[in-house]
């Protein structure tokens, strides 16, 4: 069995044939939201599905100048777990907007703490502020997807009992080459966030099974025997989902 930590439904063309796939080879998927729309279609579409999980989050790219936050609160009683949240001073377009994405992902952290629920978080440009927003807040088992930030600040957030996803770029980046070599095997989840982010690195259209390549690229990466890790990378999924 396969866990994928953080996937994005809405990125599948075809969705019909891409859930068929997920299912035929059992790959437990989490699908984040951008947002709260997102959230409620993924929702009524997969409500009690074996195989998923879903969040509610608001993504840093979808912040705006008002975000309604309050509109949110029916919903964290039954979302499975928080995200995609996070913040980004890389890719997001409207820097104008980003004491906007401190609010909101301070806000979603104090949800997670409140609800006892794990947040799926992007980190992009925002590392250590983020890092900073983590020690402040007790919330469960932090998933930091797709890390690309500075080295020296992951010992502080396996610290916090962060687990990392490593997802489309492994063997093909030089700096999540140089994570997976300081992350504990028990620390790591596999992700592939969503089709089209394996596509935009390596021009291979991510169907759900590529989670396989990616576990078999990590394997390589940590020179450990793939049973092993895909073992255990399926043991550090359970340990976070509830039950
Ligand atoms: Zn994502």
């Amino acid at each position: 069995m396969y866990f994928n930590f953080h996937d994005h439904y809405s990125f599948y063309k075809d969705k019909e044939t891409s859930l068929s796939i997920l299912e035929k080879e059992k790959i437990h998927t989490l699908f984040v939201s951008m947002n709260l729309e997102e959230y409620l279609s993924l929702k009524e579409t997969f409500s009690d599905h074996p195989l998923i999980s879903i969040g509610l989050g608001i993504h840093p790219w979808e912040v705006k100048k008002e975000n309604n936050l309050k509109s949110l609160e029916p919903y964290f009683s039954s979302c499975d777990f928080i995200g995609e949240i996070g913040m980004d001073f890389y890719w997001a377009e409207q820097k104008e907007y980003y004491p906007q994405q401190k609010e909101v992902f301070e806000f979603f952290l104090q949800k997670a703490e409140e609800y006892q629920k794990f947040p799926n978080i992007h980190t992009k440009g925002a590392e250590l502020e983020i890092l900073s927003l983590l020690q402040k807040y007790n919330v469960p088992t932090p998933v930091i997807h797709w890390y690309s930030g500075p080295l020296e600040l992951v010992e502080k957030y396996l610290e916090e009992g962060c687990y990392f996803t490593i997802g489309p770029d492994v063997g093909y980046s030089k700096i999540t080459s140089e994570l997976l070599q300081i992350l504990p095997l028990d620390r790591i989840l596999s992700e592939t966030d969503g089709a089209t982010s394996v596509e935009w690195v390596n021009g291979i259209y991510g169907e759900p099974d590529y989670i396989k390549m990616i576990v078999e690229s990590i394997a390589k990466e940590k020179h450990l025997p793939l049973e092993q890790v895909r073992e255990q990378l399926y043991q550090n999924g359970q340990n976070i989902l509830p039950k």
